[in-house]
């Protein structure tokens, strides 16, 4: 099998699994519970907070451990306007964020807020001026995703943070899914109050996020009851879960630099290779770009008939997100991005994990070049 779907999801890195299993094998105590083998189960989940904070140079945050980035988006959007709500009712956030950002927002538009959505399709320096000049008295929350999960580009997450030094008010909430593991994200330089995370992501286990946030910030809970997790996420603690996402997190984040360049060299090689195809576009126009996912669009081939070809030859890459890819219109983000509709519609993407190999990106393009032939002469018929 050649899995090229890593933006959907990852294999689990066998230590992972072994991590998970040894908790819920020999300490699987209610980490609330007041006797000593609760205690032990505790003690887990701080030294797995504690080691997320440090792999993310958290200084002063605490991590609400989830079930995934959807679940810490909503708890982070949500619950910092309905916390902060008499101080204002802006937000500003852009138009190509996952679902779980882009459709809370919209919700909260109906409950009375005001979204402002920035044009992305410019160049840094002017989403940087697009941001400040939309800051108004009543913004009280910026949300930005680091890395697009369709397109790849890079969102100035750094310069967005000093920015709103200025503006104490306001919350800055990045959506990093699709760049924690993989390129580096410093909390406490990049001047984040609140960051979302999927362990699956980065070969842990799906059901298993966080939101990593400023202990000094308010937040209204989205699921109430037994007060667990700072009062913000009742319900017993997957402990497992947790101490499963700090050893994904370190295993990811210790070889950083290493597992970069080896899929930057395998994004060179098939972007290369694309390029070469006839009727092959890639869309790569942004300054910015993860070597991680590569989006490029097949002429007159829809995403989905692409997709499809390609598992015929145990290839498997994905038509848009795997969350919005059984839609038949064209990506509401590509678009944003000033892509035409016609490539869009055509547009697929790949993406790597560390694990990818040469060989593998080697035997995509031999896939894609055999079903793009095959497929034309069928269209000449
Ligand atoms: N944000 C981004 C950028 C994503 O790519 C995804 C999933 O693909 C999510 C949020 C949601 O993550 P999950 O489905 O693990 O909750």
């Amino acid at each position: 099998m050649i899995y090229l779907d890593n933006s959907a999801t990852t294999s689990v890195d066998p230590e992972v699994l072994t991590a998970f299993t040894k908790v819920n094998q020999n300490f699987w105590g209610n980490p609330s519970s007041l006797h000593a083998f609760g205690a032990r189960a505790e003690q887990l989940l701080i030294q797995a907070e504690k080691q997320t904070l440090s792999l993310l140079n958290a200084k002063q945050h605490k991590v609400i451990f989830t079930s995934g980035a959807t679940e810490s988006n909503n708890l982070a959007i949500r619950g910092v306007c309905h916390a902060y709500k008499n101080r204002g009712c802006h937000i500003i956030t852009t138009p190509v964020e996952h679902a779980s950002v882009y459709e809370t927002a919209e919700d909260l538009e109906q409950e009375g807020f005001r979204v402002t959505f920035i044009d992305v399709k410019k160049s840094k320096t002017e989403i940087l001026k697009q941001i400040e000049e939309a800051i108004c008295e009543d913004t009280i929350l910026i949300s930005c995703m680091h890395v697009n999960n369709e397109m790849g580009m890079i969102f100035p997450i750094y310069e967005i943070g000093q920015l709103i030094k200025k503006y104490p008010k306001i919350k800055f909430h990045v959506d990093a899914v699709q760049s924690v593991g993989k390129i580096p994200v410093d909390m406490d330089k990049m001047n984040i109050d609140l960051l979302s995370f999927s362990a699956h992501k980065f070969h842990g286990l799906k059901g298993c996020g966080a939101l990593v946030m400023n202990q000094y910030l308010k937040l209204v809970p989205e699921i109430t009851g037994g007060h667990q997790m700072y009062g913000l996420r009742s319900g017993t603690i997957n402990v497992a879960g947790a101490v499963a996402l700090a050893k994904a997190l370190r295993l990811a984040i210790e070889p950083l630099n290493a597992n970069y360049n080896h899929v930057k060299s395998l994004y060179d090689y098939t972007v290369k290779e694309l390029k070469a195809m006839d009727g092959v576009t890639v869309n790569d126009c942004y300054p910015e770009l993860t070597p991680y996912i590569i989006n490029f669009a097949v002429e007159n081939i829809k995403g989905e008939t692409l997709v499809h070809a390609l598992e015929e030859h145990d290839v498997y890459i994905s038509a848009k997100s795997a969350c919005s890819s059984k839609s038949a219109q064209a990506s509401r983000i590509l678009l944003a991005l000033g892509v035409s509709e016609e490539v869009a519609l055509d547009s697929v993407r790949l993406s790597f994990a560390n694990t990818s190999t040469l060989e593998e990106a080697t035997q995509f393009i031999n896939a894609l070049k055999l079903v793009v032939v095959q497929m034309r002469k069928e269209m000449m018929k």
